[in-house]
């Protein structure tokens, strides 16, 4: 198939635009781009498809998400969310412990068609519903897989319900890493082991964890002092800051995943650099839960790897880099700062952290990459060029002038219909469990 007559950012290495360009995708994978009048004289006989002049994009990537939090809009809370552990303990955790495979199924849908009309073609994962563990990872796949979208889950260990589901956390994690090395529906879902944060694993905990884990994989996907109770924990119980205490459990790698690091100290940053542990920028979650401003720009001066994700405040990264464009300026009290390493944490350090997942890349148009693609209805009234599309990008696309969705060299959305599931019957059952579901919390 080729995608013809439309602008592309390809995100290439050289920043390549093709003002009328076309794509030619075999398959899965993107064959060619370039000028239309060059493709399409080089490929005669293939399906082509008119994109009416569009503004063409590589899919966005979500790098940290919880789609067992999608019951919570417009849901009302009265117990008191005052600080980070009562948001946890009288939002999240009550949330997540209503929740039957039922509703984690329907949470999956909402979600991912939600971040496919968004422009979102990857979405990671962090799961957690303690009394409906045992299949849980495999309900997120089905649906993913159902609607076409790539994505990689886990499951988030934890001790805060108990042994009894701790163990089955665990047991829920390793099915589905041992699930998806055997299958992994064409390089469509990934797994890796899930953890809630250091201040609710004992050592116990981790230790089981990380033999559960012996020989098949080391990439986790954890918190990490998100809150400062989640530093002060890991001092008074073990003496030692939260990185330090990950790396001592073998947690720490370049396969893991580092989420949030609000409150790491110099040291910490240079564990996770030693390592070349990615971390996982969260701008509007940390701003919603007055956590406080994670040390962005120094972890890059330092070198480390920062992506980003919602934390499922969200489905729109466009939203998430508007956010962390005025989060950073505002905290380092410098306008300079913020709008290019915006840039550089979503377009070029996401496709980086998240491709390595993959067999292919992901996050640009170029050949032999991953056919993620999508496409705007944005007609610029400034110029738009190989050096200031970032400026659009940041400033003018939202999620909602997304046209069209293709992952994998599929359409999954096309003129803003989800393809795949009837979305109206999906949006109507969740409506009528969560009004079952917010009586419960
Ligand atoms: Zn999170």
């Amino acid at each position: 198939m080729i995608l013809t007559n439309c602008v592309i950012i390809t995100n290439d290495d050289n920043n390549n635009i093709y003002y009328d360009g076309a794509i030619f995708i075999k398959g899965t994978v993107i064959e060619d781009v370039g000028k239309a009048s060059e493709i399409l004289e080089k490929y005669p006989e293939e399906e082509k498809i008119d994109l009416g002049g569009r503004l063409v994009m590589p899919g966005m990537i979500c790098g940290h998400s919880h789609i067992y939090s999608a019951y919570a809009r417009g849901m009302a809370v009265s117990r008191p969310t005052d600080n980070f552990f009562n948001v946890l303990e009288n939002l999240w955790w009550t949330l997540d412990r209503t929740l039957t495979l039922e509703d984690v199924s329907l949470n999956a849908y909402t979600t991912y068609m939600e971040s496919i009309q968004n422009g979102v073609t990857t979405l990671v994962d962090h799961h957690s519903g303690p009394n409906s563990v045992e299949g849980s990872l495999f309900a997120l796949r089905d649906a993913a897989t159902d609607l076409g979208i790539r994505t990689s889950l886990c499951y988030e260990l934890s001790d805060r319900d108990g042994m009894e589901i701790r163990d089955k956390e665990i047991k829920e994690n390793i099915d589905f890493i041992k699930a998806c090395k055997e299958d992994d529906k064409g390089d469509m879902v990934k797994a890796m082991f899930g953890l809630h944060a250091s201040f609710t694993l004992s050592d116990e905990t981790l230790n089981k964890a990380r033999e559960a884990m012996e020989g098949l994989y080391d990439g986790y996907h954890v918190h990490i002092a998100e809150g400062i109770e989640d530093e002060w924990d890991s001092l008074q119980k073990h003496g030692k800051r939260i990185v330090e205490r990950l790396e001592d459990f073998g947690i720490i790698t370049e396969n893991t995943l580092a989420v949030h690091g609000v409150h790491i100290n110099e040291r910490e940053m240079d564990i996770l650099k030693k390592h070349n542990t990615p971390v996982i920028f969260n701008p509007e979650s940390n701003m919603n839960n007055a956590v406080g401003c994670p040390p962005i720009l120094r972890m890059m001066e330092k070198g480390i790897t920062v992506g980003m994700g919602t934390d499922a405040y969200t489905n729109d990264m466009f939203d998430s880099m508007k956010v962390s464009n005025i989060l950073l300026s505002h905290n380092a009290c410098d306008p300079t700062k913020g709008f290019s390493e915006t840039l550089e944490i979503q377009f070029k350090n996401n496709p980086k952290i998240f491709s390595k997942y993959f067999n292919r890349e992901i996050g640009v148009i170029k050949k032999g990459a991953y056919a993620d693609i999508i496409t705007f209805n944005y007609m610029p009234y400034t110029p738009l060029t190989k050096d200031n599309w970032g400026g659009h990008a940041l400033f003018g696309l939202t999620g909602r002038l997304v046209n069209d969705t293709i992952i994998n060299g599929k359409f999954v959305m096309k003129d803003k219909i989800i393809l795949n599931v009837d979305q109206e019957e999906i949006h109507a059952k969740s409506r009528e469990r969560a009004r079952e579901i917010w009586k419960l919390v």
